[in-house]
């Protein structure tokens, strides 16, 4: 370990110039990367280093030498110690730079691809208050009731009474939790003993139609004083159109159980993407920022460049919101995905909206691509929306072999892309253009929709 240009213990100078996926600040001696727990691009730091690895060290700040002016004030009051963001305390033109320079990098370092057009992030005008779902866990401090979101990388709770980027409708709600609990002396779920019975309240609010979801997820069946959190839901938070129970008595970190009663109004809330109507149950997966969802299907829609006479694939589909954003201009739609229950959703989201050139199937994708090809179904254009893992080797060949014209790549996680777009380049794939998209401002995520054409 010689060659490793620092030692613990020791002090350093240095620059940030990136951020890691955790929010910690990135900065490099002689080419050694080093992690800064709370620095930001241009920040110059005096930094004593407290664990050497052995490609990277870990390092935490002893005086800052220049502040980097990317900094701003958070709008939020906590937000040093929310896990809930990690960069508002970045300037959010600068988060939209320095998302489209992580892409950029990706795509050289790892993609080592040229003439690539990769554009400016879209990002949001209004970029706070845009998630419809908040999952808030429940606690107590000093006798009280807290109700908020985990500290960074812990599971110690910060008490929340506004947050910036949710739908202003949760502090209310939260407040009425807080004083029914204290009140009538409910308890409190207690992660280390499994003991108490209050665990989550999780809320999802329709952007478009004001619609609302309460969800009470509770260790154990019987749940006291419930009229009395029903009555008073509904006499102070008029858009409520769902209250539901949920029951999880596991020992997990998995927040919602499989068992639901609904104790109030309807089982599920309606929302739209565009003209697309989607029912949505506290279980179901929907897509968290529906303003930029828009954004980026749009731009899915776009690239596909469909004329009604193409038949698509639409490989990860999820419950199906691509393929039937999709299906309304193509001749037919196929969407392949593993989990059984989105593929429920995906079916009655199609009826729902009268779309009935589409038709899922269950099952990996890397199975199910070459057998539905052997049965004799081809692709004009091929969407992929994978996991953070990116796309398994057989789907990328499989186009390939199946040719489509078309391919367009959406994904969560830029190293993983590159390193499909290197293959599929390989392979007679060639990627023209990147758009970012930002759907989680404050966040260090980015997403991305690739233009990819087969070569001549
Ligand atoms: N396109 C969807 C979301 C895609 S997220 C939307 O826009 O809403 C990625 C999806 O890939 C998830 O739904 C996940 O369940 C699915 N998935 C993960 N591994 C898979 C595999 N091996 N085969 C098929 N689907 C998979």
């Amino acid at each position: 370990m010689t060659d490793i240009p620092v030692k613990e213990g020791k002090k350093y100078e240095l620059i940030i110039h990136d951020i890691g996926d955790g929010g910690e600040g990135i900065g490099e001696i002689e080419g050694f990367t080093i992690f800064i727990e709370g620095g930001i691009p241009k920040d110059k730091l005096l930094v004593e280093i407290t664990k050497v690895k052995k490609n990277y060290a870990l390092g935490k700040i002893i005086e800052v030498k220049e502040l980097s002016p990317y900094r701003i004030k958070p709008i939020c009051a906590i937000a040093d110690k929310c896990g809930g963001c990690q960069i508002q305390h970045i300037d959010y033109a600068r988060q939209l730079e320095i998302k489209k320079n992580k892409v950029i990098s990706n795509i050289d370092r790892i993609g080592k691809l040229e003439n690539v057009l990769i554009h400016d992030v879209l990002g949001m005008n209004e970029p706070y208050r845009y998630r419809n779902k908040a999952q808030f866990p429940i606690g107590m401090e000093n006798g009280k009731s807290i109700i908020g979101f985990y500290k960074k990388r812990t599971h110690e709770i910060v008490n929340i009474v506004d947050c910036s980027i949710h739908h202003e409708i949760n502090d209310k709600i939260l407040m009425i939790f807080k004083r029914i609990i204290d009140e009538n002396k409910i308890s409190v779920y207690e992660e280390k003993s499994g003991k108490g019975l209050l665990r989550h309240i999780l809320t999802r609010v329709s952007h478009t139609t004001g619609d609302l979801m309460v969800v009470i997820i509770t260790n154990g069946k019987k749940l006291p004083f419930k009229e009395k959190i029903v009555n008073e839901l509904i006499k102070n938070v008029p858009k409520v159109k769902s209250i539901v129970q949920n029951i999880n008595i596991k020992k997990t970190n998995v927040i919602l159980g499989r068992e639901c009663i609904t104790l109030y109004g309807h089982d599920k809330i309606v929302d739209y993407i565009g003209d697309l109507r989607f029912e949505i149950s506290p279980l179901s997966f929907f897509q968290v920022n529906p303003f930029q969802t828009k954004v980026l299907y749009d731009k899915v829609l776009e690239y596909a460049e469909l004329t009604g006479n193409e038949t698509v694939f639409d490989i990860y589909c999820g419950i199906g919101t691509i393929s039937l954003f999709l299906a309304q201009r193509a001749k037919k739609v196929y969407g392949i995905e593993v989990i059984e229950a989105a593929i429920k959703d995906a079916k009655r989201n199609a009826k729902l909206n009268n779309l009935d050139n589409t038709e899922f199937f269950v099952g990996k994708a890397e199975e199910l691509v070459p057998k539905l090809y052997k049965q004799g179904l081809k692709a004009d254009v091929v969407v992929v929306d994978p996991p953070r893992k990116g796309c398994d080797k057989v789907v990328l060949e499989m186009i390939a072999v199946m040719k489509p014209k078309r391919v367009i790549y959406v994904s969560c996680k830029p190293s993983t892309l590159a390193r499909d777009l290197r293959i599929l380049n390989e392979l007679g794939y060639k990627t023209l253009e990147v758009q970012p998209v930002d759907m989680f401002p404050h966040t260090t995520h980015v997403e991305c929709c690739v233009r990819i054409r087969r070569k001549e």
